[in-house]
């Protein structure tokens, strides 16, 4: 879950005394480390969760209160690192290297470099050891055994076990990089006793058909679905976030575990009513977030609001998204086109470029024009939440392009003197709306990426498409300027579902 850092010297591998846990790691060995303590990024997973009563000892140990989201259990917030690149824990003195409230550090400093997290198929807890840490790389394997037991019974003392109950946020998620030790039996059998048996089952993409059998029969996500109504919407964002599903009161719930805990990616999918499931679904997350803002029902259609307020839950807008009419698109007619289709014209007329299926073997030329376009892009100056969207973007790119197939997507790309400087990909969403899911075109030809969306919109025309979705504008003025450059015929609401806090 985190780094801590261990400004002491055991003589002996770690071992219980009393409600303490001695380290593994020697002082000197912490104290030349520039690993524990310090995050990449600002909302890393990996940042210490505290139990109520650790921010309460932290807080009365010098830490401001406002450094934690909620004072009932949750992530510290970090700081920019005063000392280096990324960010740090806001306890932490880059000065000394000391964590400045030690004796009261929480349960999660205390274990490392052992981790608890769950095993990949999500059904037991583990405990590990992280690979992050250097000196157990070198640490002799002799050493670890010894100490693996001490730690295992001591994280399955009856303390410690009501804790990871009242907090199953203690339990990470299955990292490739923390070498599982031990399984922890009686913490696995109290924790999923306390989730009443719910059991949330990693999304794979072979559960593609079980998601759009159940987006079929929800309402709300008939006539003109919300882009985020299909199954690639979410996978292809799999390296940021860990989607689970489980079966509640009959509907599939789709959660998405984020830095800051689990929430709903959309309402439960299924046929008939969505109080009860919605009821279960909120209840799972409180039960993993505490009472953390995280929790909440994303991409809801306007079709389910008027019940969900009706049950008292508070419903507000997100981002639309943005609804074309094909035709529109691929006429590019009238006055209100004129600039798009000069676009594409001035494109045809230097270029002359042919739009042609996508093949898995354009994946290289692919992936490398994505990266041209993001430093076009960053040249341009885009804002800062423009550029974490774009480093984000690459794994989700990544993804579709390699199973493009799997994922119900269809792909084309543009070829000008043999090399790829456009590529787009897209899915149904039903039988007339066409979603273009992702488009990327050379921003140094001018009119690749007016050329690459409209000969797709064509393609999908000529396949029975009536309208097409091109997502929302993630709230960037710039893109939804350039959504609105194409005039769509509608913007489809979309809302971010709550329980009413009182
Ligand atoms: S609380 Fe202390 S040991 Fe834990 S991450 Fe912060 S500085 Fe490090």
């Amino acid at each position: 879950m985190t780094s801590p850092l261990v400004p002491i010297s055991p003589a002996s591998p770690a071992r219980p005394v009393g409600q303490s846990l001695l380290q593994i790691v020697p002082s000197t060995s912490c104290l030349q480390c520039d690993v524990c303590c310090r995050f990449p990024e600002k909302d890393s997973f990996l940042r210490p969760f505290f139990t109520g009563d650790e921010i309460r000892a932290a807080v009365a140990a010098g830490l401001a209160p406002e450094l934690f989201p909620s004072t009932e259990g949750a992530q510290i917030n970090l700081v920019p690192n005063p000392a280096g690149e990324g960010y740090a824990c806001p306890a932490f003195d880059s000065g000394t290297s000391h964590c400045r409230i030690y004796e009261v550090r929480p349960l999660d400093c205390r274990l490392y470099p052992f981790a608890l997290m769950w095993d990949a198929e999500r059904t037991h807890v583990l405990l590990g050891w992280d690979t992050k840490c250097p000196y157990m790389r070198e640490a002799p394997s002799s050493l670890v055994d010894q100490a693996v037991d001490a730690v295992a019974q001591w994280i399955e003392a009856d303390e410690r076990v009501d804790t990871l109950v009242r907090y199953p946020r203690l339990i990470g998620r299955f990292q490739d990089d923390v070498i599982p030790l031990r399984t922890l039996a009686r913490v696995t059998e109290r924790v999923q006793q306390g989730k009443a048996r719910i059991t949330r089952h990693p999304l794979r993409i072979q559960d593609r058909g079980r998601i759009e059998a159940a987006v079929a029969l929800a309402a709300g996500f008939q006539e003109t679905p919300l882009a985020a109504a299909s199954f690639a919407y979410h996978y292809i964002w799999r390296h940021r976030l860990t989607y689970t599903w489980a079966d509640l009161e009959g509907h599939l719930c789709l959660f998405a575990e984020s830095p800051d805990g689990i929430f709903l990616a959309l309402p439960p999918l299924g046929e008939g009513p969505i109080d009860q499931p919605t009821a279960e679904a909120f209840r799972v997350m409180r039960d993993w977030n505490g009472d953390s803002p995280v929790s909440r029902m994303d991409n809801v259609p306007e079709a389910c609001v008027p019940a969900l307020r009706a049950l008292g839950y508070e419903v507000r807008e997100k981002e639309p998204d943005y609804l074309y009419a094909a035709a529109d698109l691929v006429d590019l007619a009238g006055e209100a086109y004129r600039s798009p289709r000069a676009a594409c014209n001035r494109f045809m007329r230097e270029h002359g470029g042919v739009l042609e299926p996508y093949d898995a073997r354009d994946q290289t030329a692919c992936v490398s024009l994505f990266r041209e376009w993001r430093e076009q892009k960053l040249r341009s100056g885009s804002d800062e939440w423009a550029n974490a969207l774009l480093d984000d973007a690459v794994g989700a790119h990544e993804t579709a392009l390699s199973a493009h197939t799997e994922l119900g997507l269809t792909g084309a790309v543009v070829r000008v003197g043999g090399r790829i400087r456009a590529y787009t990909m897209g899915l149904w969403l039903n039988q007339s709306v066409f979603c273009v899911l992702l488009e990327v075109a050379d921003r140094d030809m001018v009119g690749a990426g007016a050329f690459v969306f409209r000969e797709f919109c064509r393609q999908a025309l000529a396949k029975g498409a009536c309208w097409i979705n091109t997502m929302d504008d993630s709230g960037l003025p710039s893109l939804a300027k350039a959504k609105h450059w194409y005039h769509p015929a509608r913007l489809l609401p979309n809302y971010v579902v709550t329980e009413c806090r009182r």
